[in-house]
């Protein structure tokens, strides 16, 4: 007999673990609060763009792993899959300039600090001494729950810190360098370490592993035409082609556990449409926070096993401009800026119509009478910093904009904008949080009709959470 298996969360966790049971043969309904399934992966339509649809949220995935390609091919998207524009490259920029990313890093991490485009970012002296890495022993620096900014200013100093790992992990990660758990930010280079010595040799190896040229920073990415929403479109189509339901505009407020798997249905819960429904299996694809108050009382042992990883609001604004000073892509494809960076508030810049040409061709097509058009897409909101208000954050912009890529731009060229908020999207997984993972997933085998899915879980980005799905699917398949 199938088993009803409820999903709590559309998100792209809740839409591959819907159609993953699926899959083992059980009927699958997926309840999501919001108007439409994607979570973080979403587009919207600009009107005063004629049209242009831009990601307003994730642009891109890591295909290091290969596991996002596979899937979607699988989806039989293949011929929507875009790679960046060739050889722009991307940029750092911080009190010392605005210089071309170091190529084969990972996390900000060099793997040759005397390179020269290294060098150019930390100067010789802070080269030389991320050089000195290699002689401490490979425990410097590593203590369990040790942070990002711990290890790498103990290990490779305080100028490859602030001027390379800081601005990734504030543009990438949404997430304060001196509260990041290192070993959550990066478990491979976390393994890397203690399997190769020095953090330098396992980028060395992992980046010699994903490819052969070791490409520059910000190209090992992918991206959908037109934008990454194809992705949980494709997932939801296919749901529902094999007879899964999705509902969405449901929030779930409420969940009770009414026997085991072997004694009829385990799972009741309550909906903020006063509905209850029952299910045998349940999968909580939300945030950490909301799962933990949905299980405080049905499984007490697990919510308070659930790692609380506060949420960094983000405020992203897009910008749509036509300014032929942007042609020669002054800035690649977009600049990470390091925290503090003298009169840059903002924390990264995505230039959209550089990066991709798909983005270019689209928005030439939405707006034929622009000679120039360009899209930029500026992100503000560091861990503990008030975000700027909707009324002052095109201004401000246009003028962070104006000094990253050293070029002035102003309303007069500007053509559209849109101002993006993610309240809840992005985790900052504090000191503590991967040993707190290990301890759940030991409650979680002695729970099996309940799964917890997400990037609070898996890790930030689609690559992880596909990873962590596939992980799932060898489990239950062998
Ligand atoms: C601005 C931004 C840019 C990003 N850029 C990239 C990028 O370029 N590349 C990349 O790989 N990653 C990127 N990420 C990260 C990536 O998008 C996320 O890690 C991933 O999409 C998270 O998926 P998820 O399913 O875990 O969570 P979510 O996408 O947050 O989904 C959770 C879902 O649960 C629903 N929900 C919550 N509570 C309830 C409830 N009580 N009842 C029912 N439903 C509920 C929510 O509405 C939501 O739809 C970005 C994230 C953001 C915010």
């Amino acid at each position: 007999m199938s088993t009803r298996v409820l999903v709590i969360g559309g998100g792209l966790a809740g839409l591959l673990a819907a159609r993953r049971q699926q899959r083992a043969g059980h009927h699958v309904v997926l309840l999501e609060a919001s108007g439409t399934v994607g979570g973080a992966i979403a587009d919207a339509a600009l009107p005063d763009a004629g049209g242009f649809t831009l990601n307003t949220g994730a642009e891109a995935y890591a295909t290091a792993s290969g596991a996002v390609d596979a899937l979607i091919a699988e989806l039989g998207l293949e011929q929507r899959i875009v790679a960046p524009r060739e050889g722009l490259g991307s940029r750092v920029v911080s009190d010392a300039g605005v210089h071309r990313a170091p190529g084969a890093s990972m996390l900000g991490i060099p793997s040759r600090p005397l390179a020269a485009d290294v060098r150019a970012v930390l100067g010789t002296a802070g080269a030389l001494r991320a050089r000195l890495e290699r002689f401490l022993p490979a425990s410097y620096g590593t203590r369990p729950g040790a942070t990002v900014a711990e290890v790498v200013r103990r290990r490779l100093g305080r100028t490859v810190l602030e001027r390379l790992v800081a601005p990734v992990v504030g543009g990438v990660h949404s997430a304060d360098p001196a509260t990041l758990e290192f070993a959550t930010a990066s478990p491979a280079l976390s393994r890397g370490l203690a399997e190769h010595g020095s953090l330098t040799a396992a980028v060395r190896r992992l980046r010699g592993r994903s490819t052969a040229s070791a490409g520059s920073a910000g190209t090992l990415v992918h991206s959908l035409t037109p934008t990454m929403a194809v992705l949980p479109e494709a997932l939801q189509a296919q749901i529902l082609a094999a007879g899964g339901i999705l509902r969405s505009g449901v929030d779930v407020i409420g969940v009770e556990q009414t026997g085991t798997e072997h004694d009829g249905p385990a799972w009741r819960i309550r909906t903020s449409r006063q509905e209850e429904l029952t299910a045998d299996h349940l999968v909580l694809a939300c945030p950490p926070d909301t799962a933990h108050d949905l299980l405080r009382e049905a499984v007490p042992s697990v919510a308070r096993a659930i790692p609380q990883a506060p949420s960094a609001a983000l405020r992203l604004v897009a910008l749509v401009l036509d300014a032929p000073a942007l042609d020669p892509h002054p800035c690649g494809t977009g600049a990470l800026v390091a925290p503090g960076t003298a009169g840059i508030r903002a924390k990264a810049l995505t230039h959209g119509s550089a990066k991709w040409d798909h983005v270019q061709q689209a928005l030439r097509e939405a707006l034929p009478a622009a000679g120039s058009p360009h899209l930029l897409r500026l992100s503000y909101g560091r861990p503990g910093e008030q975000l700027p208000t909707h009324e002052e954050i095109v201004d401000l912009a246009l003028a962070d904009a104006s000094r990253i890529l050293g070029t002035p731009l102003s309303r007069t060229q500007l053509l559209a904008s849109e101002v993006i908020d993610w309240d809840r999207a992005m985790r900052q997984a504090l000191p503590g949080h991967r040993a707190a993972l290990d301890t759940l997933t030991g409650l979680l085998a002695q729970q099996p009709s309940l799964e917890l899915v997400g990037s609070w879980r898996a890790g930030t980005g689609i690559d992880a959470i596909v990873r962590a799905d596939d992980t799932h699917s060898e489990g239950t398949s062998s």
